[in-house]
C-alpha cells in the first residue's frame, strides 16, 4: 500500500513503515499527504481539474493500446491503410490523455510538497537543520512523477514515428 490521501472517503492512508517511523524522512511524508488533504479542502484547482480527469483518463488508457494495435495493423494493408491510420492517430490521442494527467499531477505534487515544508517549519515539528533533509525527500520523490511524464512522452513520440513511417512506407 502507497501513501495517499482518499478524497472519497476524506482520509489519509499511510504506509506500515511511513505511520511507524519517526525518521525525518516518515515525517515528510505524512506531512505531505496532509498537504493532499489541505488542496481538498481549499479546493486547489489542479488537484480538481486532476481529479475531474481520472475517469477520461482510464477511459483512454484501456482503449489506446488497442486502437493503435488494430490501427497500425490496418495500415499494412492497401485497402484499409487511411481507416488505419485514422483509428492509430485517435489511439495515440486517447493515449495523450495519460500525459496531460501526469503533467497536471506536478504542481499538484510539488504544492503539496511546499505545504508539507510550511507546516514543518512553522509548527517546529522538524529543526532547521532537518528541513534541508525532509525538501530533499520530497524533491526525489516527486522526480518520479517527472519521469512518468518524460517516459510517456517518449512512449507517444516512439508511436508518433511508428504510426507515421508505417504511412509513409505505403505511399
Ligand atoms: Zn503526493
Amino acid at each position: 500500500m502507497t501513501d495517499h490521501f482518499d478524497p472519497k472517503s476524506n482520509v489519509i492512508r499511510l504506509s506500515d513503515s511511513v505511520e511507524n517511523s519517526t525518521s525525518i524522512a516518515a515525517i515528510g511524508i505524512a506531512a505531505h499527504e496532509v498537504g493532499h488533504a489541505i488542496q481538498h479542502a481549499e479546493g486547489y484547482t489542479p488537484i480538481k481539474a486532476r481529479a475531474a480527469l481520472v475517469p477520461a483518463t482510464k477511459f483512454g488508457s484501456t482503449l489506446a493500446p488497442i486502437l493503435i494495435l488494430i490501427g497500425i495493423i490496418l495500415t499494412r494493408s492497401a485497402q484499409y491503410l487511411n481507416f488505419g491510420y485514422k483509428l492509430a492517430i485517435i489511439g495515440l490521442l486517447a493515449y495523450s490523455l495519460v500525459a496531460i494527467f501526469q503533467f497536471i499531477t506536478l504542481p499538484v505534487e510539488f504544492n503539496a510538497s511546499k505545504r508539507a515544508l510550511v507546516t514543518l517549519e512553522r509548527r517546529e515539528i522538524l529543526t532547521a537543520q532537518e528541513i534541508p533533509m525532509a525538501k530533499k525527500v520530497l524533491s526525489s520523490a516527486a522526480l518520479t512523477y517527472v519521469a512518468a511524464l518524460v517516459s510517456s512522452l517518449s512512449t507517444i513520440l516512439r508511436l508518433a514515428l511508428i504510426i507515421s513511417g508505417n504511412k509513409g512506407r505505403r505511399r
